[in-house]
Protein backbone atom coordinates (compact mmCIF):
# COMPACT_ATOMS: atom_id res chain seq x y z
CA UNK A 1 0.00 0.00 0.00
CA UNK A 2 2.74 2.07 0.99
CA UNK A 3 4.25 1.80 -2.65
CA UNK A 4 1.01 3.00 -4.49
CA UNK A 5 0.78 5.66 -1.80
CA UNK A 6 4.01 7.46 -2.31
CA UNK A 7 3.63 8.10 -6.57
CA UNK A 8 0.29 9.51 -5.62
CA UNK A 9 1.59 11.38 -3.37
CA UNK A 10 4.36 12.55 -5.67
CA UNK A 11 1.92 12.88 -8.67
CA UNK A 12 0.08 15.17 -6.38
CA UNK A 13 2.88 17.08 -6.03
CA UNK A 14 3.88 17.38 -9.33
CA UNK A 15 0.61 18.19 -10.56
CA UNK A 16 0.40 21.22 -7.86
CA UNK A 17 3.79 22.26 -8.91
CA UNK A 18 2.50 22.52 -12.54
CA UNK A 19 -0.93 24.50 -11.64
CA UNK A 20 1.71 27.01 -9.37
CA UNK A 21 3.96 27.44 -12.03
CA UNK A 22 1.12 28.19 -14.20
CA UNK A 23 0.03 31.07 -12.07
CA UNK A 24 3.24 32.29 -10.79
CA UNK A 25 4.28 32.97 -14.52
CA UNK A 26 1.50 34.30 -15.66
CA UNK A 27 1.40 36.72 -12.50
CA UNK A 28 4.52 37.30 -13.55
CA UNK A 29 3.40 38.89 -16.67
CA UNK A 30 0.32 40.27 -15.58
CA UNK A 31 -1.91 38.20 -17.34
CA UNK A 32 -3.79 35.98 -14.99
CA UNK A 33 -7.36 36.15 -16.56
CA UNK A 34 -6.03 35.89 -20.53
CA UNK A 35 -6.57 32.69 -22.61
CA UNK A 36 -2.96 31.63 -23.74
CA UNK A 37 -2.49 32.94 -27.64
CA UNK A 38 0.20 31.58 -28.83
CA UNK A 39 0.46 27.63 -30.39
CA UNK A 40 3.39 25.56 -31.27
CA UNK A 41 4.07 25.22 -34.69
CA UNK A 42 2.93 21.71 -36.01
CA UNK A 43 6.96 21.07 -36.87
CA UNK A 44 8.21 22.71 -34.14
CA UNK A 45 10.94 21.57 -33.27
CA UNK A 46 13.16 21.47 -29.17
CA UNK A 47 15.00 24.92 -28.87
CA UNK A 48 18.89 24.26 -28.75
CA UNK A 49 20.97 26.77 -26.83
CA UNK A 50 23.87 26.53 -27.91
CA UNK A 51 25.47 29.45 -26.74
CA UNK A 52 22.39 31.68 -25.52
CA UNK A 53 22.37 34.70 -27.89
CA UNK A 54 19.53 36.42 -27.87
CA UNK A 55 18.43 38.90 -30.80
CA UNK A 56 15.54 41.13 -31.09
CA UNK A 57 15.20 42.13 -35.25
CA UNK A 58 13.13 44.94 -35.81
CA UNK A 59 10.58 43.78 -33.24
CA UNK A 60 6.46 45.54 -33.86
CA UNK A 61 3.58 44.45 -31.07
CA UNK A 62 0.36 45.57 -30.12
CA UNK A 63 -1.63 44.33 -27.77
CA UNK A 64 -4.42 45.55 -29.58
CA UNK A 65 -4.19 46.80 -32.78
CA UNK A 66 -5.46 49.96 -32.64
CA UNK A 67 -2.83 50.84 -29.87
CA UNK A 68 0.86 49.64 -31.48
CA UNK A 69 3.22 49.57 -28.51
CA UNK A 70 6.55 48.39 -29.54
CA UNK A 71 8.03 50.31 -33.20
CA UNK A 72 10.92 48.17 -34.28
CA UNK A 73 13.06 46.99 -31.70
CA UNK A 74 16.55 46.23 -32.68
CA UNK A 75 18.71 44.85 -29.92
CA UNK A 76 21.44 41.90 -29.00
CA UNK A 77 22.12 39.75 -25.67
CA UNK A 78 25.12 38.27 -26.76
CA UNK A 79 25.66 35.10 -24.57
CA UNK A 80 26.57 35.09 -21.22
CA UNK A 81 26.20 39.26 -21.80
CA UNK A 82 23.46 41.27 -19.55
CA UNK A 83 21.21 44.31 -20.73
CA UNK A 84 19.10 46.13 -18.80
CA UNK A 85 16.19 48.08 -19.95
CA UNK A 86 14.94 51.41 -18.18
CA UNK A 87 12.76 54.22 -19.08
CA UNK A 88 9.44 55.25 -18.05
CA UNK A 89 6.07 53.55 -16.69
CA UNK A 90 3.93 52.24 -20.06
CA UNK A 91 7.41 52.23 -22.20
CA UNK A 92 7.37 48.79 -22.61
CA UNK A 93 9.72 47.50 -20.50
CA UNK A 94 7.97 44.59 -19.56
CA UNK A 95 6.30 43.80 -22.85
CA UNK A 96 9.88 42.82 -24.52
CA UNK A 97 10.53 40.19 -21.43
CA UNK A 98 6.65 38.57 -22.34
CA UNK A 99 7.52 38.79 -26.13
CA UNK A 100 10.82 36.70 -24.97
CA UNK A 101 8.97 34.16 -23.44
CA UNK A 102 6.55 34.14 -26.15
CA UNK A 103 3.62 35.02 -24.26
CA UNK A 104 2.30 36.85 -27.66
CA UNK A 105 3.87 36.63 -31.23
CA UNK A 106 5.20 39.86 -32.50
CA UNK A 107 3.23 41.14 -35.26
CA UNK A 108 6.13 42.15 -37.32
CA UNK A 109 10.03 41.40 -36.96
CA UNK A 110 11.36 38.89 -35.17
CA UNK A 111 13.16 37.28 -31.54
CA UNK A 112 15.86 34.82 -32.19
CA UNK A 113 17.86 32.63 -29.57
CA UNK A 114 21.41 31.28 -31.26
CA UNK A 115 19.90 31.68 -34.88
CA UNK A 116 16.15 30.01 -34.10
CA UNK A 117 13.40 31.96 -34.74
CA UNK A 118 11.44 31.32 -30.86
CA UNK A 119 7.96 30.53 -32.91
CA UNK A 120 9.56 27.84 -34.48
CA UNK A 121 10.53 25.87 -31.33
CA UNK A 122 7.96 24.40 -28.57
CA UNK A 123 7.31 26.61 -25.77
CA UNK A 124 8.04 23.83 -23.29
CA UNK A 125 11.49 23.79 -24.84
CA UNK A 126 11.44 27.93 -24.93
CA UNK A 127 10.52 28.04 -21.19
CA UNK A 128 12.53 25.43 -20.11
CA UNK A 129 15.63 27.69 -21.63
CA UNK A 130 14.67 31.04 -19.53
CA UNK A 131 14.26 31.73 -15.84
CA UNK A 132 12.79 34.61 -14.08
CA UNK A 133 13.26 36.23 -11.48
CA UNK A 134 9.75 37.90 -11.00
CA UNK A 135 8.61 41.27 -9.01
CA UNK A 136 6.66 39.30 -6.37
CA UNK A 137 7.11 35.55 -6.47
CA UNK A 138 4.53 33.58 -5.39
CA UNK A 139 5.07 31.21 -2.80
CA UNK A 140 2.46 28.40 -2.30
CA UNK A 141 0.88 26.54 0.66
CA UNK A 142 3.56 24.18 1.13
CA UNK A 143 7.31 24.11 3.17
CA UNK A 144 9.86 26.60 2.52
CA UNK A 145 11.99 23.20 1.28
CA UNK A 146 8.97 22.18 -1.10
CA UNK A 147 9.08 25.83 -2.47
CA UNK A 148 13.00 26.26 -2.83
CA UNK A 149 12.66 22.33 -4.50
CA UNK A 150 10.18 23.62 -6.87
CA UNK A 151 12.86 25.77 -9.10
CA UNK A 152 14.03 21.72 -10.20
CA UNK A 153 11.86 18.64 -9.91
CA UNK A 154 13.88 15.67 -8.25
CA UNK A 155 16.78 17.70 -6.95
CA UNK A 156 18.26 16.46 -4.24
CA UNK A 157 18.05 17.84 -0.95
CA UNK A 158 21.66 18.83 -1.30
CA UNK A 159 21.34 20.78 -4.16
CA UNK A 160 18.08 22.65 -2.49
CA UNK A 161 20.55 23.54 0.52
CA UNK A 162 23.20 24.53 -1.68
CA UNK A 163 20.88 27.53 -4.00
CA UNK A 164 19.30 28.43 -0.99
CA UNK A 165 23.00 29.22 0.40
CA UNK A 166 23.64 30.63 -3.11
CA UNK A 167 21.25 32.88 -3.09
CA UNK A 168 21.72 34.16 0.48
CA UNK A 169 19.17 32.12 2.26
CA UNK A 170 21.44 30.44 4.52
CA UNK A 171 21.20 32.75 7.40
CA UNK A 172 17.67 33.36 6.73
CA UNK A 173 16.45 29.23 7.17
CA UNK A 174 19.23 28.80 10.18
CA UNK A 175 17.14 31.04 12.21
CA UNK A 176 13.57 29.73 11.46
CA UNK A 177 12.44 27.29 14.29
CA UNK A 178 11.59 24.83 11.62
CA UNK A 179 14.16 25.69 9.17
CA UNK A 180 13.32 23.82 5.62
CA UNK A 181 10.29 22.65 6.94
CA UNK A 182 8.87 25.58 7.84
CA UNK A 183 5.04 26.13 6.08
CA UNK A 184 5.05 29.05 4.00
CA UNK A 185 2.48 30.52 1.78
CA UNK A 186 -0.86 32.23 2.27
CA UNK A 187 -1.36 29.73 5.51
CA UNK A 188 1.88 29.91 6.78
CA UNK A 189 5.18 32.31 7.37
CA UNK A 190 4.86 35.30 5.13
CA UNK A 191 8.42 36.21 3.33
CA UNK A 192 9.19 39.65 3.07
CA UNK A 193 9.81 40.74 -0.29
CA UNK A 194 13.45 40.16 -0.64
CA UNK A 195 12.94 37.08 0.94
CA UNK A 196 10.77 35.70 -1.87
CA UNK A 197 13.18 37.30 -4.39
CA UNK A 198 15.78 35.36 -2.75
CA UNK A 199 13.43 32.19 -3.45
CA UNK A 200 13.04 32.93 -6.89
CA UNK A 201 17.06 33.39 -6.88
CA UNK A 202 17.50 30.01 -5.58
CA UNK A 203 14.90 28.09 -7.74
CA UNK A 204 17.02 29.75 -10.64
CA UNK A 205 20.52 29.00 -9.37
CA UNK A 206 18.29 24.69 -9.16
CA UNK A 207 16.82 25.42 -12.68
CA UNK A 208 20.68 26.62 -14.00
CA UNK A 209 18.64 28.01 -17.38
CA UNK A 210 21.25 29.63 -19.81
CA UNK A 211 18.85 32.52 -20.12
CA UNK A 212 17.29 34.82 -17.53
CA UNK A 213 14.65 37.47 -17.08
CA UNK A 214 14.81 39.36 -14.15
CA UNK A 215 12.16 42.02 -13.35
CA UNK A 216 13.20 44.52 -11.09
CA UNK A 217 10.93 44.82 -7.85
CA UNK A 218 9.17 48.31 -8.59
CA UNK A 219 9.50 49.14 -3.94
CA UNK A 220 12.56 49.26 -2.70
CA UNK A 221 13.52 47.39 -0.13
CA UNK A 222 15.74 48.39 3.11
CA UNK A 223 19.52 49.11 2.36
CA UNK A 224 20.88 46.20 3.64
CA UNK A 225 18.06 44.08 2.23
CA UNK A 226 19.02 46.06 -1.18
CA UNK A 227 22.60 45.32 -0.92
CA UNK A 228 22.33 41.33 -0.36
CA UNK A 229 19.60 40.96 -3.09
CA UNK A 230 21.97 42.89 -5.57
CA UNK A 231 24.63 40.34 -4.40
CA UNK A 232 22.27 37.26 -5.20
CA UNK A 233 21.49 38.53 -8.33
CA UNK A 234 25.07 39.90 -9.74
CA UNK A 235 25.69 36.15 -8.39
CA UNK A 236 22.81 34.19 -10.24
CA UNK A 237 23.18 36.05 -13.74
CA UNK A 238 26.61 35.16 -14.14
CA UNK A 239 27.05 32.98 -17.39
CA UNK A 240 23.81 33.66 -18.52
CA UNK A 241 22.31 35.97 -20.74
CA UNK A 242 20.32 38.45 -19.07
CA UNK A 243 17.78 40.80 -19.70
CA UNK A 244 17.22 42.73 -17.05
CA UNK A 245 13.70 45.11 -16.47
CA UNK A 246 14.76 47.78 -14.43
CA UNK A 247 11.98 49.72 -12.82
CA UNK A 248 14.85 51.62 -10.96
CA UNK A 249 17.96 52.03 -11.48
CA UNK A 250 19.66 50.08 -8.63
CA UNK A 251 20.58 46.98 -11.03
CA UNK A 252 21.62 48.59 -14.01
CA UNK A 253 24.86 50.03 -12.96
CA UNK A 254 26.72 46.67 -13.71
CA UNK A 255 24.81 45.83 -17.11
CA UNK A 256 27.07 45.62 -20.43
CA UNK A 257 24.27 47.34 -22.10
CA UNK A 258 22.09 49.14 -20.81
CA UNK A 259 18.62 50.58 -23.67
CA UNK A 260 16.84 53.66 -22.63
CA UNK A 261 13.07 52.57 -23.66
CA UNK A 262 10.36 55.89 -24.54
CA UNK A 263 7.43 54.91 -26.35
CA UNK A 264 8.20 51.77 -27.36
CA UNK A 265 11.16 52.57 -29.65
CA UNK A 266 14.94 52.17 -27.92
CA UNK A 267 16.13 56.41 -27.72
CA UNK A 268 19.73 55.75 -25.90
CA UNK A 269 21.73 52.62 -25.64
CA UNK A 270 25.58 52.21 -24.13
CA UNK A 271 26.77 51.32 -20.88
CA UNK A 272 26.41 53.62 -17.68
CA UNK A 273 29.49 55.59 -18.18
CA UNK A 274 28.73 55.88 -22.07
CA UNK A 275 25.00 57.38 -21.02
CA UNK A 276 26.09 59.78 -18.44
CA UNK A 277 28.60 61.19 -20.97
CA UNK A 278 25.57 61.15 -23.41
CA UNK A 279 24.51 63.67 -20.96
CA UNK A 280 20.90 62.62 -22.32
CA UNK A 281 17.64 60.83 -21.12
CA UNK A 282 19.67 58.43 -19.04
CA UNK A 283 21.40 60.54 -17.63
CA UNK A 284 18.39 62.99 -16.44
CA UNK A 285 16.75 59.73 -14.94
CA UNK A 286 20.19 58.79 -13.19
CA UNK A 287 20.72 62.63 -11.59
CA UNK A 288 17.11 62.87 -10.46
CA UNK A 289 17.31 59.58 -8.85
CA UNK A 290 20.54 60.47 -7.03
CA UNK A 291 19.12 63.86 -5.88
CA UNK A 292 16.27 62.87 -4.29
CA UNK A 293 17.87 59.11 -3.10
CA UNK A 294 17.68 56.34 -4.44
CA UNK A 295 15.70 54.70 -2.48
CA UNK A 296 12.43 56.71 -2.63
CA UNK A 297 12.42 57.56 -6.28
CA UNK A 298 11.64 55.74 -9.22
CA UNK A 299 11.95 56.59 -12.98
CA UNK A 300 8.35 54.87 -13.15
CA UNK A 301 6.74 57.64 -11.18
CA UNK A 302 8.25 60.32 -12.16
CA UNK A 303 8.19 60.55 -15.71
P1 LIG B 1 6.22 49.61 -15.90
O1 LIG B 1 7.60 50.10 -15.62
O2 LIG B 1 5.18 50.49 -15.33
O3 LIG B 1 6.01 48.16 -15.55
P2 LIG B 1 6.63 49.00 -18.71
O4 LIG B 1 7.60 49.87 -19.41
O5 LIG B 1 7.11 47.66 -18.29
O6 LIG B 1 6.00 49.77 -17.49
P3 LIG B 1 4.66 47.56 -20.27
O7 LIG B 1 4.11 46.74 -19.18
O8 LIG B 1 5.57 46.91 -21.26
O9 LIG B 1 5.38 48.86 -19.68
O10 LIG B 1 3.43 48.20 -21.02
C1 LIG B 1 3.57 48.95 -22.22
C2 LIG B 1 2.19 49.42 -22.66
O11 LIG B 1 1.41 48.28 -23.01
C3 LIG B 1 1.41 50.15 -21.58
O12 LIG B 1 0.82 51.29 -22.18
C4 LIG B 1 0.36 49.19 -21.13
O13 LIG B 1 -0.82 49.85 -20.83
C5 LIG B 1 0.16 48.31 -22.34
N1 LIG B 1 -0.16 46.93 -21.93
C6 LIG B 1 0.59 46.16 -21.12
N2 LIG B 1 0.02 44.95 -20.97
C7 LIG B 1 -1.11 44.95 -21.69
C8 LIG B 1 -2.13 43.98 -21.94
N3 LIG B 1 -2.10 42.76 -21.42
N4 LIG B 1 -3.17 44.35 -22.75
C9 LIG B 1 -3.22 45.58 -23.29
N5 LIG B 1 -2.27 46.54 -23.09
C10 LIG B 1 -1.24 46.24 -22.31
Amino acid sequence: LIQLFIPLNALGFVYREIRQALVNVERLFGLLNEPPLVTDAEDAEPLEVRKGEVRFENVHFAYQAARPILHGVSFEIPAGHKVAVVGASGAGKSTLARLLFRFFDVDDGRIVIDGQDIRSVTQDSLREAIGVVPQDTVLFNDTLYRNLAYGRPGATEEEVHRAAKLAHLEQFIESLPDGYQTPVGERGLKLSGGEKQRVAIARVFLKNPPILILDEATSSLDTVSEQVILEALREVSEQRTTLVIAHRLSTVQDADTILVMADGRIVERGDHQQLLAVDGRYAELWNRQQKSGEAESSPDQED
